[in-house]
Parts: C-alpha cells; sequence; structure tokens
C-alpha cells in the first residue's frame, strides 16, 4: 500500500458475482476425481517472461498443468502488476509465447480492479496513461470517455516544451487515431474538466507525462486554467523496481509515483492525494482466490454460490514470484490459504531466503516450483 496515498477501500465484490459460463469453463478437464484443493498463481515478469522470452522453463512448467489433449487440469492465473494491454490480448499473447492455451479469465492484471471504478467515472472525461494502450483497456472496461495521455497533450499546443526536441511524435499518432473524435470531441478537453487519471502501466515519456499530470491535478482538470480542487488519480501499482532482459532491475511504476509525487507536492499548496493498486495489496491476492475458483466452480456448476466472504475453498494456493517485496510480502499478509515460493529468475537473486520477506520456499526457476506443488499434492 502507498505509505501517503489512500488504501483500496474497494471490495471485489464486483468481481465476485456470478458471471456467466465462459467458453473456457468446458476446457476444465474432469480430470480431478475430487475437487481441487489448491490453486497456483503465477507472476510474469521474472518468473515467467523476462522481457518477451520464457524463462526458468516456464513453457514446459505450464504444459505440467495440462491434460495431454490440451484441456486444463489445474487451476491456476497469472497475478502480474504489469499491463497496458486489455486482459484478451495479454492472454492471446501469453498463449502465443509459451505455447498454451491461456484464457483472458486466468489473466489478471494490475489495472483490472479499475474496473471496479466504471459506476464512479464511467460517463466522466478521464485520462489513460502509460505503455501499451491504456485509452483501449479503460474503454473495454466501460469507461465511454477516455483519452490516452498522448491524445491528450495532443490538444494543447506547447504544453510540452520538450517537446520539439523528441524524435518520436505523440502528436500524430493521436491524429491518426480514428476513435480520437468519435469518443470525445476535440474542443471537450477545453471545457469538460479530467475528472480522473489511472496511469495504467509504466509512462513512455516521464517529463511531458509528470508536465501534464501535473497540469491536470493542479488546476482542477482544466490545464492552463485557474487553480482546482485535485482530480483523482489512481495506479495500478506500485512497484519500485522490476526485472527485464537488462542485468540490473529497472524503475517501475512506483518509481513514476515518487516521481510526481515529490514534483506535485513542491509545486502545490497540498500534498498529491493517489490511490494505488496492485500486489501486495491482499485484495487482490483475494480476488485471485475467487477466481480460481471460478475456474474450478465452472465445472462443477455450483460457482454461483461464491462470493468474496467465504471465497476460498483451497487448502493452499501457491504464489510463485520473483519480488520479495511484492509477492511473497503479499501472499504473507493475505494468509491462510497462501503459500510463497520465490525465484531467482527475476529481483531476487540471493542464495538464501530473502531477509525482510522471507519465503515459504524458495527455488531456482518456476519449472522447479511447479515440480514440487505437483509432487507435494500428488502425495497429499
Ligand atoms: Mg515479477
Amino acid at each position: 500500500m502507498c505509505a501517503k496515498g489512500k488504501s483500496v477501500t474497494m471490495s471485489f465484490h464486483l468481481l465476485a458475482k456470478a458471471r456467466k459460463l465462459t467458453a473456457f469453463s468446458c476446457l476444465l478437464s474432469r480430470a480431478f476425481s475430487h475437487r481441487p484443493s489448491f490453486g497456483i498463481a503465477f507472476d510474469i515478469d521474472g518468473v515467467v517472461l523476462l522481457g518477451n522470452s520464457p524463462v526458468g522453463g516456464s513453457p514446459g512448467a505450464l504444459r505440467k498443468l495440462y491434460a495431454a489433449d490440451g484441456t486444463l487440469k489445474i487451476p491456476y492465473v497469472f497475478l502480474t502488476n504489469g499491463g497496458g494491454y486489455p486482459e484478451a490480448k495479454r492472454a492471446f499473447e501469453l498463449s502465443q509465447l509459451l505455447g498454451i492455451n491461456v484464457s483472458p479469465s486466468q489473466v489478471l492484471q494490475g489495472h483490472s480492479p479499475f474496473k471496479q471504478l466504471v459506476k464512479r467515472f464511467g460517463n466522466d472525461l478521464i485520462v489513460a496513461v502509460g505503455k501499451g494502450e491504456p485509452a483501449a483497456v479503460m474503454s473495454e472496461y466501460g469507461f465511454k470517455y477516455v483519452l490516452s495521455i498522448d491524445e491528450y497533450a495532443s490538444c494543447f499546443e506547447n504544453i510540452d516544451p520538450l517537446a520539439p526536441y523528441k524524435k518520436w511524435t505523440t502528436k500524430l499518432c493521436a491524429a491518426q487515431n480514428a476513435k480520437f473524435n468519435d469518443s470525445v470531441p476535440r474542443n471537450d478537453v477545453f471545457s469538460e474538466r479530467v475528472q480522473a487519471a489511472f496511469v495504467v502501466s509504466d509512462p513512455v515519456d516521464w517529463s511531458r507525462d509528470i508536465q501534464v499530470l501535473c497540469d491536470i491535478l493542479t488546476t482542477g482538470g482544466l490545464p492552463g486554467r485557474n487553480v482546482g480542487p485535485q482530480p483523482n488519480i489512481y495506479f495500478a501499482n506500485d512497484d519500485l523496481e522490476y526485472q527485464t532482459k537488462f542485468p540490473s532491475e529497472r524503475l517501475g511504476l512506483g518509481a513514476f509515483r515518487i516521481a510526481l509525487e515529490s514534483i506535485f507536492n513542491r509545486i502545490h499548496s497540498h500534498s498529491l492525494e493517489y490511490t494505488c493498486f496492485g500486489k501486495p495489496h491482499p485484495s487482490v491476492f483475494k480476488n485471485a482466490e475467487i477466481v480460481l475458483q471460478k475456474l474450478v466452480g465452472s465445472l462443477y456448476g455450483d460457482f454461483y454460490d461464491i462470493d468474496h466472504d467465504n471465497a476460498s475453498k483451497f487448502e493452499t494456493v501457491y504464489m510463485i514470484g520473483d519480488n520479495p517485496a511484492v509477492d511473497i510480502k503479499g501472499a504473507q499478509q493475505t494468509g491462510h490459504p497462501w503459500f510463497s515460493i520465490l525465484t531467482r529468475t527475476g529481483v531476487f537473486k540471493g542464495k538464501e531466503n530473502h531477509d525482510k520477506f522471507s519465503a515459504d520456499l524458495v527455488v531456482d526457476t518456476v519449472e522447479e516450483a511447479v515440480d514440487y506443488i505437483l509432487e507435494k499434492e500428488s502425495a497429499s
């Protein structure tokens, strides 16, 4: 949870409501002779993938969770703080990279909880920030009046004084975006206040995004105008660092949040108010339990009984992660039935366990973790 931000107060009740059976449910094999008593949550970056390359024997490890005919045998989800693309697109990409059949319902991203805020901001002007397709993510969640920060900034002449020195041009991209004019008339940005900013994924152009967000946040949502009450700002996660193919960790969304907050607090009389989602918040883990139960419940036709309060009928849910302060801390804070497994393919590279957030088990790779789980569960 963020030091100065509000805690995530929204429950995941909406996500727990009964939903239609998905096509995926029929893929879940009737391989269980009894209801499975365990599920698995995989972090992605540093555990399953490094950049776009599989790591730690992940394709082989994940295939062990499927029957020979390709139907799912063991309930699992991807529980990542990353994002930037709609869940369906990410599921397709993971399927391609890992050679398995991943359902969109198995992909829980840092920004997935943003969909809970549709009731509040669904018809308001909002700005979506980050790499990938942040506006498409929010549109898919049901927000009707959304602009990416590229599109929004392109409406304001001279809002970024460094733009002439940048070798890329977001203005051109925004102008070519056919959806731009359809979703939000250009003139609206000069009269409609931005009600909320959503940092969906890692921002690409930090200097422009910090400038424009400070403009939005200090003026009450109308850059260049008078000071007004701070609009809401939400971050998909608060990860300070994450692992890519580069040998040392890279600065993440949490680093961007610190930069924005520090600058905002120097130029504005009030401290920045914000909300962070993502691991290690226990609500994220509780929601993963519900989704895992739905995977199992859909097979047995009883998932309509699942709700937030009695979601977990699992004896064990395994969290396989590479970041002690995110994956392991989150599983520990959530408590039963979570069992944390720390891999050495990402942020954590120590020989022994982590000092502060010690995992229940430390292994080298995700494949080792899956082998441990399958052996333990088949023996029980
Ligand atoms: Mg990770």
